[in-house]
Formats: structure tokens, sequence, C-alpha cells
């Protein structure tokens, strides 16, 4: 097959009906890749595959609470029968923060942000093994976080989750490299989703982001979706371990 296709592969994304997991479900379609998403609302997940149907994707889905170990079995189940226990890409994409100031944290806070965020994905990688292995060529992608690299003030647990994920991906680079299977990670700096919709939409907080921000705005989904896209095909076939930030500068970004 082409170094710059996909065509052919299965992938599976945590967390595709909105955000940065939505961008990275289409784009992997774009390239070929027959897909297989999840989220915890049925209705929204039912609209978004009728409608990667509509423009002529294979997308497949089901409910799924990832920070849920029962509920992840069962999403790993139903994978393996939908991509007969064969899967070229897992992306860990589904994650969630709880702003809080540290002493304030709480211990379901705690427990929240970790399990959606770390469990999730180093269960989901235990799980999808055999099958990332069967496919003969496996690509992990972990969604990070520039705030897994420095502080950032949004919150220390999340920081925290993120930073464990890097090392994920390091430890997992090295001990599965023997099946053909690599491991990367991408960490964002503040992208155009729900998820932090409420800070982007004030006017105050968004420019105290661009004023350390080189390239001088917010990143658009599919400028975080296209590195994924990229990390999952044969043309990186030999990146593994890397963590890479999709910040505009923001890390690079000592003193102006
Ligand atoms: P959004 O909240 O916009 O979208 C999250 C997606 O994941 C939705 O489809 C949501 O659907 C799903 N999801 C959330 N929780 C769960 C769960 N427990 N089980 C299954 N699905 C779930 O988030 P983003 O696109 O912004 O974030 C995606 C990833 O990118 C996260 O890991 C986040 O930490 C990371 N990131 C985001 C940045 C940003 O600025 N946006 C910056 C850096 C990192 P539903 O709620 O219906 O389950």
């Amino acid at each position: 097959g082409s170094r710059w296709s996909l065509k052919g592969t299965t992938a599976l994304v945590t967390g595709g009906t909105r955000g940065i997991g939505h961008a990275v479900v289409e784009e992997l379609a774009e390239f070929g890749a027959t897909v297989y998403t999840c989220s915890r609302n049925q209705k929204e997940l039912n609209k978004c595959i009728n409608e990667w149907k509509g423009k002529g994707f294979s997308v497949y889905g089901s409910t799924c609470d990832a920070s849920s170990s029962f509920q992840r079995d069962e999403l790993i189940r139903q994978v393996a029968s939908t991509f007969n226990g064969k899967l070229n890409i897992l992306v860990n994409n589904a994650g969630t923060n709880v702003r809080k100031p540290t002493i304030e944290f709480t211990a379901e806070d705690y427990s929240k942000v970790m399990t959606t965020n770390l469990d999730s994905a180093f269960h989901l990688c235990q799980l999808a093994y055999p099958l990332l292995k069967e496919s003969g060529n496996g690509s992990i992608v972990f969604m990070s976080s520039v705030a897994s690299l420095t502080s950032v003030g949004s919150a220390s647990v999340y920081a925290v989750s993120k930073a464990a994920i890097n090392q994920l991906t390091k430890n997992l680079a090295c001990e599965w490299a023997k099946d053909n299977i690599r491991s990367n990670c991408v960490a964002p700096w503040y992208t155009k989703t729900s998820l932090v919709k409420n800070f982007i939409t004030n006017e105050e907080f968004v420019n105290e982001i661009l004023s350390r921000t080189p390239i001088k705005r917010i990143a658009e989904t599919h400028e975080v979706s296209s590195l994924v896209t990229f990390l999952c095909l044969p043309a990186a076939s030999y990146i593994t371990g890397q963590t890479v930030p999709v910040d505009g500068g923001f890390t690079v970004n000592g003193f102006q």
C-alpha cells in the first residue's frame, strides 16, 4: 500500500462525537481507514455516524463510558467482532478536566480525572494489544496536553494524568516494538472544542493565552487531527515513543 494511505486499516477512536476526536475520526476515514468510535451519548453518536455515512465514510460506533472498566471490556469485544480480531490504530482521545485549585480537589474529582484520562487509556491499550498485534502493523496515539509538559494553570491532577500518559507512550513504544506496534502522543494547547468553550469565549482569558502564543490564535481541531493521522500512516513507520506538541509555539516561547 501507499505510504500516505490508511486504506484497508481499522481504527478505534475514543470520544469521537465532538472536538478533537470528531476531527480524528473524520480524517482517518478520509485517508481510507474503517473507524470505530464511542462516546457516552447514544443520540449524538447516532447523529455523527449518520453524517459520516452520508459523506461516504465507513464508521461504526457504540456507547461506552471510557472511565468504566466493565464498559471498556464490552467496547473491545464489539471492536474485535466488527474488525475480525484485528485493529491497526488505537487513538486514546477521550479525556476530561476538573478545574479547581489543588487544595479544593475532592477524592471524587481526583478519581474522575484519573479514571477518564489515565486508567481508560492504560486499560484500553491492554485490551487492544492482542488485536493490534494480530493486525501485524499497529499504532497507538494518546491525546496528552501541553499541560503535561509545563504548568499552565489548568489544574494539577489533569497535568499529572497527562504526564503519566507521556511516559506510558515511551514504555509501550519499547515494550511492543517487537510486535510491530508503535506508540506516540500528541500534546495540544488550547483548541476550539466544547471542553474549553467557556474559556475561549472569555476575551480577557484568550488575550492572556495569545500573549504567550507565537502563532496568535487558538488551534482548530483539524490542526490536531492531522498530526494524529500522520503518526498512524506508514510514512511515520520509524517514529515511536514521541510526544509532539501542537501548540503554536507556546512551549518554546521563553521570553519576548
Ligand atoms: P470535548 O469535550 O470537546 O470532546 C470530548 C469527546 O469525548 C466527546 O465526544 C465526548 O462525548 C467524549 N467523552 C468524554 N468523556 C468520555 C468518556 N468518559 N467516555 C467516552 N467518551 C467520552 O473534548 P476535546 O476534544 O477538547 O478533548 C479531547 C482530548 O484532547 C482530551 O483528552 C483532552 O484532554 C485533550 N486536550 C484538549 C485540549 C483543548 O484545548 N480542547 C487541549 C489539550 C488536550 P460524551 O461527552 O458524549 O461522552
